[in-house]
């Protein structure tokens, strides 16, 4: 299996996976980038779209796409998609040419939003997590509770540590910089600062970042870790348990 990712507007990224014969892709917010490539492997067909959440720089491809290459699209149960959709939820797989995908329920971002992880026989699993989780980061609340994404997030990284993260942004540099400012002295998130940097620099993508990597940098998964709840609690003197911890510093990246 062979992993691109295609840019799309300023930040996005639509996911694509395919085997040189069959391919799929994730979030298509729009067709063109896809119908670009389809065109320069003319040896592959788009034959399954996943779709995480709702929004339009993740669905808006949709029509376009399934008009053009009649694939199927699969997306959460919860949630309206703009073409007819399998609805998929918690506990729930799909199978495509031998990877199987299991699916997670990630409320917070959105309420229905899912996120898509699978191991590709011989390679590093891989996660399909739309707006849930950010390299130094996570998406901003627009529909659930602070509480519902800290479950969410907790859920995501206990998967195993060699998954390979496959955001839906490239908020990477933006991230990391608040990052700093809640954990200035971690050495691995200096590190991981000085590479991304360098990555951007040659407008390379910073993505995917293994999970074991974000464990170690990202503050959202870190809310419980003492040099980030203190830092949180030093910021807003409100702070006082996990779920107030990490609303209080979701909400400090919010004005950073
Ligand atoms: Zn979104
Ligand atoms: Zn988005």
């Amino acid at each position: 299996m062979k992993l691109t990712a295609l840019s799309a507007f300023s930040d996005n990224y639509i996911w694509l996976l395919h085997d040189d014969h069959r391919a799929l892709v994730v979030d298509p917010g729009d067709s063109a980038p896809v119908l670009t490539w389809l065109q320069q492997h003319p040896g592959v067909q788009l034959d399954t779209i996943l779709v995480t959440h709702h929004h339009a720089d993740h669905t808006g491809g949709l029509p376009d796409l399934v008009e053009q290459t009649a694939a199927q699209v699969v997306g959460p149960a919860l949630e309206n998609m703009p073409v007819t959709a399998q609805g998929l939820q918690q506990g729930d797989t799909l199978d495509w040419h031998g990877l199987r995908l299991h699916v997670h329920d990630v409320p917070g971002h959105t309420l229905g939003h899912i996120a898509f992880w699978g191991h590709p026989e011989g390679q590093a699993p891989l996660l399909f997590c739309g707006d849930t989780l950010f390299s130094g980061g996570c998406g901003r609340l627009f529909e659930g509770t602070p509480a519902q994404m800290l479950d969410s997030l907790d859920r995501l990284a206990a998967l195993p540590g060699d998954t390979r993260v496959c955001c839906a942004h490239e908020y990477t540099l933006s991230n990391l910089a608040f990052a700093l400012a809640v954990e200035p002295d971690n050495s691995a998130l200096r590190n991981h600062a000085q590479t991304c940097t360098r990555l951007r620099q040659h407008n390379r993508a910073t993505l995917p970042v293994a999970l074991s990597t974000e464990r170690a940098i990202n503050p959202f998964l870190r809310s419980r870790t003492p040099s980030v709840s203190a830092a949180v609690r030093q910021h807003d003197a409100s702070a006082c348990d996990d779920i107030t911890t990490f609303a209080a510093l979701r909400a400090w990246k919010n004005t950073f």
